[in-house]
C-alpha cells in the first residue's frame, strides 16, 4: 500500500514567522543533494559568509551559520562568550529575554536582570544603573525587535555605556535582520544573532551569528572548556574556513541552498530598500487596521514596523477563534500573544516575502467578510 504523501495547504503567513519564502528559495531547495565538502558546496558556503558579513554590514572575520534555529544562535553567542562565575546583564521586556537568562544561567553565570514592562524598551538609564550595580560585566545583552510585543530597541548610546565599561554589547536580532535598520559595525555589536525564517525569508532552521574581534579575543582567552560540543566555536570556526573545511556535522545541505538564495535576493534589492518596503507597507497596514478598531500597543517611537502587536477591536471575545477562522476560511495565519500576552494581542508579521500591500489587502478583506 502506497503511503499518503504531506501536501500542505498553500497559507499567506502573517504571523511571528516562518514567513512566505520567494518561489526561488523553494526552488533552490529542490536541487541536487551534493557533499557537503564538495568544493562547489564549500565555495558556496564562502559567498553565503560574504553576503552574511554583508547584511549584517560587518567586516567581521568570525561570521558564520549556525546548522540551527535562532535560539541555537542564541545560545552559541552565549555559551562561548560565558564561563562559570561570570557576571552578564540580561534585559528583558519580553519572551526573549527571558530566554536569554535562562541559558545563561545554565551556562554558570550570575545573571543581573534589567525588567521592563511588555511593550517598552529598556532605557539608557536603566543600564547605567546595572552598571553600577555590576560594574564589570561580561556582556549585557538585549533584543533588538522583541517579537513577542512588537518594540524595538535602540542600541547606539547602550553601546557606548557597555564599552565604557569594557564589556561586549550581545544583541538578538532574529526579528530585526534584513527588515528594519541594523549596523553591526557602527553600532559596535560583540555577537549578534539572527534567524531565517522571519524578514530574511527563508525557510526556519538556521541562524546567521558573528562575533566581532573584542569577542573572539573572550572567546580565545576561555579558561574552560564550552559545556555544548556542538555550539563550541572553537571547533565550528575551522567548518566554516573555506578550503581548511574539516567535518564537523553534516551540513544541512538544502537549507543552505535555500539561505543562498534568499540573501541574493535581499542583496538585489538592497538593504536601504528593504527597510523602506516594510516601513510603507507597515504604514498601510497600520492605517487599516486603526479603522477597524485595533490599536497599536508599542507607542510610535518604538513600534517596530514587521511586527504589529495590536489589542483586537473593543467586544471581540474569542479571539483565537477568530484566528482560526481566517486560518480556515482564508488561509491567512497570523499570530497570538505570548506569554502575559496571551489571548489578548494579536502579532501580524509583515515580513521579508510577506510584506507586500497584496498581503495587508488580502488580510484586510478577510477582517472585514469576518467582522
Ligand atoms: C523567533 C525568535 C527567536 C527564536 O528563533 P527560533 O528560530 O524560533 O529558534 C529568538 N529571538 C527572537 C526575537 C525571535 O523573534
Amino acid at each position: 500500500m502506497r503511503s499518503p504523501s504531506f501536501n500542505p495547504p498553500h497559507r499567506i503567513l502573517m504571523g511571528p514567522g516562518p514567513s512566505d519564502a520567494h518561489p526561488r528559495v523553494l526552488k533552490a531547495m529542490a536541487s541536487p543533494l551534493i557533499g557537503h565538502l564538495d568544493p562547489h558546496f564549500v565555495g558556496m558556503m564562502d559567498e553565503v559568509k560574504s553576503m552574511v558579513q554583508k547584511t549584517f554590514l560587518t567586516k567581521n572575520h568570525l561570521t558564520f551559520v549556525v546548522s540551527a534555529p535562532g535560539s541555537a544562535g542564541m545560545e552559541t553567542c552565549l555559551v562561548n562568550l560565558l564561563e562559570p562565575g561570570d557576571e552578564c546583564i540580561i534585559c528583558i521586556n519580553g519572551v526573549f529575554g527571558g530566554r536569554m537568562v535562562n541559558i545563561a544561567e545554565r551556562c554558570g553565570a550570575t545573571v543581573h536582570k534589567v525588567e521592563t514592562p511588555w511593550g517598552e524598551v529598556t532605557k539608557v538609564t536603566q543600564i547605567k544603573k546595572a552598571l553600577k550595580q555590576c560594574p564589570k560585566p561580561k556582556l549585557v545583552a538585549l533584543v533588538h525587535a522583541e517579537t513577542s510585543t512588537g518594540a524595538r530597541q535602540p542600541l547606539e548610546k547602550i553601546s557606548d555605556l557597555v564599552h565604557e565599561a569594557g564589556s561586549l554589547l550581545m544583541v538578538d536580532a532574529v526579528t530585526s535582520y534584513c527588515g528594519v535598520p541594523l549596523k553591526v559595525d557602527e553600532w559596535k555589536i560583540d555577537a549578534i544573532y539572527s534567524g531565517t525564517q522571519k524578514c530574511l525569508s527563508a525557510p526556519p532552521g538556521l541562524s546567521p551569528v558573528s562575533f566581532s574581534k573584542r569577542a573572539v579575543k573572550v572567546l580565545e582567552n576561555r579558561k574552560t572548556p564550552v559545556q555544548s560540543w556542538f555550539l563550541d566555536l572553537s571547533l565550528v570556526k575551522n567548518y566554516w574556513a573555506g578550503a581548511k573545511r574539516t567535518y564537523h556535522h553534516t551540513a544541512p545541505v538544502s537549507s543552505v541552498y535555500a539561505l543562498h538564495e534568499a540573501l541574493s535576493i535581499v542583496l538585489e534589492e538592497g538593504l536601504e530598500n528593504r527597510w523602506k518596503r516594510h516601513q510603507d507597507v507597515h504604514k498601510y497596514l497600520k492605517k487599516n487596521l486603526e479603522e477597524m478598531g485595533f490599536e497599536f500597543i508599542v507607542k510610535p517611537a518604538n513600534r517596530l514596523p514587521n511586527l504589529n502587536a495590536v489589542q483586537l477591536p473593543k467586544g471581540i471575545k474569542d479571539e483565537a477563534k477568530l484566528r482560526r477562522q481566517l486560518l480556515d476560511e482564508f488561509n491567512i495565519e497570523v499570530g497570538g500573544g505570548l506569554g502575559a500576552f496571551a489571548g489578548k494581542i494579536w502579532r501580524i508579521g509583515i515580513m521579508g516575502e510577506s510584506c507586500t500591500s497584496n498581503h495587508v489587502n488580502a488580510l484586510v478583506g478577510a477582517l472585514k467578510q469576518i467582522l
